[in-house]
């Protein structure tokens, strides 16, 4: 069973989690996470950690549900959530940060290009909210919401873009940022999504949320703060035996989304 909550809805839930308007075509926001945001206490997050690992499927997840311990340890709400198609990676953060549909953002393939489409970011840098768009060079995040008014630090592999983003939590003072990795989808291809490197993978990207959060914990402890994990679809084995995806199939659409809200210590 394909998940209810479309992809479509992230951009539109997530700027109502910030109390800024939603990108003007989005679809409407999921309800929930309202709800876990009144009952951590936060009226409107003022800082936010969003976590973008890439191909994190949600059977990933159910079947590998005791390595996402931290994950959950620094979140309180699971939204299973249904992306779009074609499920692939540029068209699906496409979706996610726009809120509409492929055919409406222009990216139904895979190819890279500055999205004309309002966004999220658009919308940031109007309200006057700092933001951070922490990306490996050439990914789809590094390449999709260009032309903003908001900060860029493209860096060579997740290693680095890690590394930076823990420093900008830690020391400036940023109210977005939004933090790609990629290792995951990398090795998949390469291999399969349970190969022995395609699962350290798994857990590199868990363990960078970790992280993250820890810091962001540390060092927003006085912010009504929102830490997100969101992954753009999912991955299967195809009949050459290596990892895929961009089908209309359960495996390549239905992903986890994984939200954590805490009130400043003001
Ligand atoms: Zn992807």
């Amino acid at each position: 069973m394909k998940n209810s909550i479309s992809m479509t809805q992230f951009a539109a839930t997530m700027a109502g989690g910030m109390g800024i308007p939603a990108p003007k075509a989005a679809n409407v926001p999921f309800s929930m996470l309202e709800g876990l945001l009144r009952q951590q206490g936060v009226e409107t997050a003022k800082k936010v950690l969003i976590y973008n690992p890439d191909a994190v499927g949600q059977w990933l997840f159910q079947k590998y549900t005791e390595w996402f311990v931290p994950v959950l340890r620094h979140t309180q709400l699971g939204v299973p959530v249904c992306t779009v198609l074609p499920s692939v990676t540029p068209v699906c953060f496409g979706t996610m940060y726009t809120g509409v549909e492929p055919s409406v953002h222009g990216i139904q393939k895979y190819e890279k290009h500055v999205l004309q489409q309002e966004s999220l970011f658009d919308i940031l840098a109007a309200e006057g909210k700092k933001t951070a768009l922490v990306a490996v060079e050439n990914s789809s995040m590094a390449i999709l919401f260009q032309e903003r008014n908001i900060d860029y630090y493209i860096l060579p592999y997740d290693g680095e873009v890690t590394d930076q983003a823990e420093e900008l939590i830690r020391n400036s003072d940023y109210d977005v940022i939004v933090v790609y990795n990629q290792e995951y989808d990398d090795v998949m291809h390469r291999t399969f999504p349970e190969s022995e490197q395609s699962l350290a993978a798994l857990k590199h990207h868990i363990a960078a949320f970790d992280r993250l959060a820890t810091a962001a914990e540390e060092c927003w402890k006085a912010e009504d703060t929102l830490l997100c994990w969101a992954t753009d679809h999912g991955i299967h084995t195809n009949e050459q035996g290596h990892g895929t995806h961009g089908a209309d199939m359960e495996e390549d659409l239905n992903v986890m989304h994984f939200f954590g809200a805490w009130k400043g210590e003001k």
